[in-house]
């Protein structure tokens, strides 16, 4: 239902962006550095959208785009958020000795901190979702220009341009420092 008419993913450079930092996480909060599977994975089941050369930026067919990615990512989320509870449940009686009833409290307090932290992403989702059916998407809430394609692909959450974003990140490090 998204953009079909994207037929070929052109092999030439698709991103125009000099690039997407490997770090994944927006450090909210930032204490731990773990990795979520989450911050990838959703971003790799589309086709990259190649506006045509007349398209305004954020035109219907643009918002369409990520609203259709805004929604898988918010989908698988909220399984993994399903399997996280279900997991917990399958193995919480199942350790009688009090030393592996630790390593398993020690665990799924960590799965805890997960989900807690889905269930902020799954909000955060939902917010932007909003910002698009208001036609509110975009755009760099501090400075106000285009965010780019290729970074909201990237980050289909953001709402702030690169430099403002590095900006606020300097800040936040100071401000921690
Ligand atoms: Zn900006």
């Amino acid at each position: 239902m998204a953009a079909d008419d994207t037929p070929t993913r052109s092999s030439s450079a698709s991103s125009s962006e000099p690039g997407n930092p490997p770090r994944a996480r927006i450090g909210a909060g930032g204490a731990s550095g773990v990795a979520t599977p989450g911050g990838d994975s959703p971003f790799r089941s589309f086709k990259p959208y190649e506006p045509a050369d007349d398209e305004p930026y954020m035109g219907p067919a643009q918002l369409e785009h990520f609203r259709d990615i805004l929604l898988r990512w918010r989908h698988q989320l909220m399984e993994e958020v399903d399997r996280t509870v279900n997991h917990m449940q399958d193995e919480a009686a199942n350790f009688p000795d009090p030393a592996d009833r630790a390593t398993q409290e020690e665990e799924f307090s960590i799965e805890l901190k997960t989900r807690d932290r889905e269930r902020k992403l799954i909000k955060k989702i939902a917010d932007t979702l909003e910002r698009i059916d208001q036609e509110d998407y975009g755009y760099c809430d501090t400075c106000g220009v285009e965010i780019g394609l290729r970074r909201l692909e990237a980050r289909p959450t953001a709402s702030q341009c690169v430099d403002c974003k590095a900006l606020a990140e300097l800040r936040e490090k100071q401000l921690h420092a």
